[in-house]
């Protein structure tokens, strides 16, 4: 009987033939992952665009980018610190927790965590049933809410959130999915609210959100009182229409930044910073979601929670956004 090669085996084939001096390849190509979210956030439309961005251009030559799925903000810091990837999508909340061992991060080391760039705003949407009858968080009180996965950010707000109302999970009914399992089970009764910290619009969330859901506002006045204690946790609003025949909802925010290993090497974090700010991944940005058109140049070093990597720096400095430091003599 003959066997067909596996495609694996042939294109293994295909880089030994090519390269054959073996650490040829691995010196020519250098494989960048990101992490980034659940298939139905924000983080990972963008993450792509990032990815296809710092491959496809002419300014950063030889890196092969790939977006990986992921539980969210918590879960890219520690894949970021066991080198499982290379630059991750994380809340500037969950980002400076990190560096400070604070929050999920309590009792354990900072993380050596550093910024590529500020991206883009995200905002807490808290979708409910009508039927379920709340109108406040403390109406979660036996209710079944879905809060996301342990390495979400957005599980990190929602506690802060219930804790700012007096609530914990065991007033409630807690679930931890993602929200790519809870907006069907959601429509089907099987839930009564569903959270997520991710960017206007949620394709998902849009797509369900019909007459029979409603948005839970966060009052203003618990929202400063957060910021208070969480600076990078601001009150704001989803702004009318964002949702289809919907009112302006006051929630709170939080940015989205990129972030990278403090030893990543400088040039290499210098070539991938290059190459995000390179008009083709700016298209593809654009194109990925409607936030992609707030992640500019001029916003990367604005609302950044922990310090920027060096080969971040060196471009900034060169693009004029960041002064230049002073030779000390
Ligand atoms: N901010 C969310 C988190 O850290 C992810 C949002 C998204 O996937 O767009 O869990």
């Amino acid at each position: 009987m003959v066997t067909q090669p596996s495609k694996l085996f042939l294109i293994i084939l295909t880089l030994t033939l090519v390269f054959p001096a073996g650490d040829t390849f691995a010196e020519d190509f250098r494989l960048l992952r990101i992490g980034t979210g659940g298939l139905h956030g924000v983080y990972y439309p963008i993450g792509n665009a990032l990815a296809e961005g710092i491959t496809s251009s002419n300014i950063a030559t030889g890196l092969i980018a790939v977006a990986q799925t992921s539980g969210g903000s918590v879960a890219n810091v520690q894949a970021l610190t066991s080198g499982d990837i290379e630059a991750g999508l994380v809340q500037a909340d969950v980002a400076l927790w990190a560096l400070r061992g604070e929050g999920p991060f309590t009792g354990e080391e900072g993380r050596p965590v550093r910024a590529l760039a500020s991206l883009y705003p995200e905002q807490l949407q808290i979708l409910v049933r009508r039927d379920a009858q709340i109108h406040r968080v403390t109406d979660f009180r036996g209710k079944t809410i879905s809060l996301d996965v342990a390495g979400s950010g957005t599980l990190a707000v929602m506690r802060i959130i219930l804790a700012a109302h007096g609530l914990s999970e065991n007033d409630f009914n807690p679930v931890y999915l993602k929200p790519e399992f809870t907006t069907e089970r959601l429509a089907d009764g099987k839930l009564h609210g569903i959270s997520l910290v991710a960017g206007i619009p949620v394709k998902a969330i849009a797509e369900i959100a019909g007459q029979e859901f409603s948005f839970l506002p966060i009052d203003p006045d618990i929202a400063s009182i957060i910021t208070h204690e969480h600076p990078y946790l601001v009150p704001s609003v989803i702004p009318a229409e964002t949702y289809s025949g919907r009112p302006e909802i006051p929630t709170m925010e939080v940015n989205a930044l990129l972030l990278v290993h403090e030893g990543l090497d400088e040039d290499l974090v210098y070539a991938m910073t290059a190459a995000i700010w390179d008009e083709q991944t700016q298209a593809l940005l654009r194109s990925a979601h409607s936030q992609g058109r707030s992640v500019t140049l001029e916003s990367a070093v604005h609302g950044l929670s922990v310090p920027l990597h060096s080969g971040a720096i060196r471009f900034y400095q060169e693009q004029k956004l960041l002064p230049k430091e002073e030779p000390t003599s």
